[in-house]
């Protein structure tokens, strides 16, 4: 892992002289291709442990093994990234993170392997209790489980002199308002609980013009409607159809792979569609209360700097391209539209490369035997 991300940053460590577009551009891939290497690597060690004709019921200690190491070999890197890294920091960045994506995936996964192939109304029950665990995550259980892991610490009265302006003005008032102990600039809102978020990041590098800035966004989501509210929730049930991928399999084939993958990508485009709106309309909120012309432009600008997020990305998320956003918000960039950054880095097209090799050459051997 250490090795490949080495070799894979290559073209971006050298080029310490480009514009930060450019740096940030050549980072995105690197970033994404560490990520998905874990899991290739995972999967390298099953097919190892088959090669080698290991018990299939240790095939699961190896993966796991292989993804720990894997997730330690990005230290190196994410130490490049973000030089101020300590290893008890960046491994405390690494626990939040996935310890947060535990919670939804654990039992997901869970039910999804235990669920019986031959459908059962029993399966229903389980289904729905675990949707229920899944909606109450997204909307107010993030919020109890990054305070119980000591990732929530309460505001200063200087913050709350800064944001309380916001609040009079804006006439909302958040029920909680905590800094995220995270070196990334950000702040999101949690419209179920009337929370605010906003990152240590982002209050160690702001001026408090550029933080209420920010906020003013923040705020305008914690006006949306009920509707939109229980919208919100549900588009978060994008992995939710691979929890019938067995009774699938077993009723339609292959075929009902293929309606739980397209039912999936179907969801998340619907999802990504209905919040963009919103972010759009967040933006537009922001910027009708700004103090100086290009305020909130330069803040979201500032914020994709010190983060390294590219101003234009390879495909459409739910927050609109910064180079799109600063042009609605009024500026014009002072550098030219940069392309958007490849998707993936070669080590990962290297890596599934080898992967499929393998597993042809494994197949053929087997076949001899
Ligand atoms: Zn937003």
């Amino acid at each position: 892992m250490v090795a490949l991300n080495h070799v894979g940053s290559h073209a971006w460590r050298r080029s310490l002289d480009k514009h930060w577009s450019e740096r940030a551009r050549l980072l995105y891939p690197i970033r994404v291709s560490a990520l998905l290497n874990i899991y290739l690597l995972a999967a390298f060690a099953i097919l190892g442990a088959a090669v080698a004709g290991l018990p299939a019921r240790d095939w699961w200690f190896y993966a796991l093994s292989c993804f720990l190491g894997g997730l330690l070999g990005c230290y190196p890197l994410d130490k490049t990234i973000r030089p101020e890294h300590t290893l008890k920091s960046w491994g405390y960045q690494v626990l939040l993170g996935w310890g947060l994506r535990a919670f939804l995936f654990v039992p997901l996964i869970g039910l999804a392997i235990t669920i019986p192939a031959k459908w059962r109304w029993e399966a229903l029950g389980a289904s729905i209790g675990l949707a229920i665990w899944h909606a109450w995550i997204v909307s107010a259980g993030h919020i109890l489980i990054l305070r119980w892991m000591r990732a929530l610490t309460p505001i200063s009265p200087e913050l709350q002199a800064i944001l309380s302006e916001c609040f009079s003005k804006t006439s909302v008032t958040p029920r909680t308002v905590g800094i995220l102990r995270t070196p990334l600039l950000g702040a999101f809102a949690a419209p179920i609980t009337q929370s605010l978020v906003f990152t240590e990041g982002l209050i160690k590098h702001c001026t408090p013009d550029e933080i209420r800035a920010i906020c003013y966004h923040e705020l305008s989501h914690l006006t949306e409607s009920r509707q939109l509210k229980t919208q919100r929730v549900l588009s978060s049930f994008v992995f939710f159809p691979f929890l019938f991928t067995k009774p699938m399999l077993d009723a339609w084939g292959l075929w009902g792979l293929v309606i739980v993958g397209i039912t999936s990508v179907f969801w998340q485009k619907a999802g990504v569609r209905l919040l963009r709106r919103l972010e759009v309309q967040a933006d537009q909120v922001a910027v009708r209360h700004e103090v100086d012309p290009g305020l909130y432009a330069n803040s979201l600008l500032k914020l994709h700097i010190l983060n390294q997020i590219p101003a234009v990305m390879p495909r459409n998320l739910v927050h609109p391209h910064l180079y799109d956003r600063m042009l609605a918000a009024g500026v014009t960039p002072d550098f030219p539209r940069p392309q958007p950054p490849k998707k993936l880095n070669w080590t990962t097209l290297a890596l599934y490369a080898g992967l499929i090799l393998s597993i042809y050459l494994f197949y053929q051997n087997f076949r001899r035997w």
